[in-house]
């Protein structure tokens, strides 16, 4: 990755993270929740991530894209003029793969809203930093 963002700041921000938290923290406990179940029924981890995506597009519109001046944050392509671009997680939220193959891994979900791991990319850089479940 070229281009490294610093953290957000501002009461804007703190608003967004407090609430980032939350969600995070509810991910967490519902992650616990759904291990000790397994545990005690004797089966794998049945685990579905639901993910609050009202906090990625807020977080997009108002800190993403300025802290990385409007630019991919992989080859640096300018997309202030409408050029496609996704916010990705730099460490997948959802599934991990391996060499392009999906492997046994519940995915980084408790990083799911940390500014540090969301970055901008642009749809040719996207598809060849593989999150096969989420974007
Ligand atoms: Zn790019």
């Amino acid at each position: 990755m070229r281009h490294v963002a610093s953290r957000p700041t501002g009461p804007a921000y703190e608003a967004w993270r407090n609430r980032a938290v939350a969600a995070r923290n509810k991910l967490v406990e519902a992650w616990e929740a759904e291990r000790e179940a397994a545990a005690r029924e004797s089966r794998s981890v049945a685990w579905k991530h639901k993910f609050n995506e009202d906090l990625y597009k807020e977080f997009r519109q108002v800190f993403l894209f300025e802290a990385f001046h409007r630019k991919c944050a992989y080859c640096e392509v300018n997309h202030s003029d409408g050029y496609p671009v996704q916010v990705e997680h730099y460490r997948p939220k959802a599934g991990v793969t391996d060499n392009r193959q999906m492997i046994e891994h519940s995915g980084y979900f408790w990083l799911a809203y940390e500014w540090w791991n969301l970055v901008p990319s642009c749809a040719h850089c996207n598809t060849n930093h593989t999150d096969p479940l989420g974007s």
